[in-house]
């Protein structure tokens, strides 16, 4: 699988539906809306789609052409980004499925190959740099806005440049792009730094119940369903939780619980050794070595009492 196999897919492609994965992070949304600049660019019949779009990402540009769902039945071409897994595209009208022709991009380790075109780099520290790449190999102009979009990908899922995937290139393009105009600083206070009054109190009572386990090694904390409902908060108000555990001093694997309509959402991230990825795994999840997810359909003592099992032996 080349990036020529990709390139004549999309020459060849007129109208175009671009999906993410669900609960979208800034990755999600930066390499969907540069996509979607870039297929404009090439004068492409292109819609994107996610369903539920995070208010925090609403300053980027052309944020208020996403779709809440597809205008068609069925596209030349669909493309799934920063997505590891078809269950987790956030697409209820499956309109992936049906199109002519499908193409994964994306960067996590577990990736299960679902296009029938799959160009993934799990090297690469966000699926935002791999797009950039792409981008260039069709000598398309990579404009600021195009530029804001996909270092918005680039400082969300390297915790701004602060994660171990983050490369010599991942600074060769964010110094490209300062060049182009992209405000950095911004971009980081908006995606990073802000939070909402909901999302500081959904932190201060994560953080009140955090549990430290195994000679502090685990942290552990949750969130139900009626905490949520009681603090106003919504799943996108959660992210930024498991990382607290995670910045303790002694601690090797944070993980977090929240309660969905599937059960327990586990969101893990581990510091040195543990490959959470391969906890998550265990439970038909994935995600990267230190940063991974799955769905627990059981009880919260069930779901913390399984989740807890399996990270003890990884400890070891
Ligand atoms: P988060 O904990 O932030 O939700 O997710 C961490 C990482 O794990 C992300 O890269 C995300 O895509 C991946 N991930 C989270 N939940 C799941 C899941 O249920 N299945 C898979 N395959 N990956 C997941
Ligand atoms: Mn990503």
């Amino acid at each position: 699988m080349t990036l020529d196999d990709i390139k004549e897919v999309i020459e060849s492609s007129n109208n175009i539906v671009i999906f993410t994965h669900e609960n979208p992070d800034g990755d999600a949304i930066g390499s969907t809306l540069a996509t979607y600049m870039f297929l404009k660019n090439l004068e492409k019949n292109v819609e994107m789609v996610i369903p539920t779009f995070p208010k925090n990402f609403k300053f980027l540009p052309h944020s208020d052409e996403v779709l809440s769902e597809p205008t068609m039945e069925k596209y030349d071409l669909a493309i799934a980004l920063d997505c590891a897994d078809i269950k987790r595209l956030d697409d209820p009208t499956e309109t992936f499925l049906k199109a002519e022709t499908r193409v994964n991009i994306d960067h996590h380790t577990s990736n299960g190959m679902f296009g029938d075109l799959n160009y993934v780099n799990p090297v690469a520290p966000a699926c935002s740099q791999i797009l950039t790449t792409l981008i260039e190999y069709f000598r398309m102009p990579i404009t600021t806005d195009i530029a804001t979009c996909l270092i918005t990908g680039i400082i969300t899922d390297t915790g701004g440049f602060r994660y171990e995937g983050v490369t010599s290139e991942t600074f060769e393009i964010a110094s490209d792009f300062l060049e182009k105009g992209v405000k950095i600083s911004r971009i980081y206070k908006e995606a990073l730094n802000n939070i909402s009054k909901e999302k500081f109190e959904a932190r201060k009572l994560a953080m009140n119940r955090t549990e430290f386990l195994e000679d502090g090694k685990i942290a552990y904390t949750y969130m139900t369903k009626e905490d949520m409902k009681k603090l106003n908060v919504i799943q996108s108000d959660l992210d930024g939780i498991v990382e607290m555990g995670r910045d303790v001093e002694g601690v090797e694997v944070s993980i977090f619980l929240y309660e969905t309509d599937k059960g327990y959402k586990g969101s893990l991230r581990s510091n040195d050794y543990v490959n959470v990825s391969d906890i998550c795994l265990l439970f038909n999840g994935g995600g990267h070595i230190k940063a991974a997810g799955c769905t627990l359909p059981y009880s919260l003592e069930e779901s913390k009492e399984r989740i807890l099992t399996q990270t003890k032996r990884f400890l070891k």
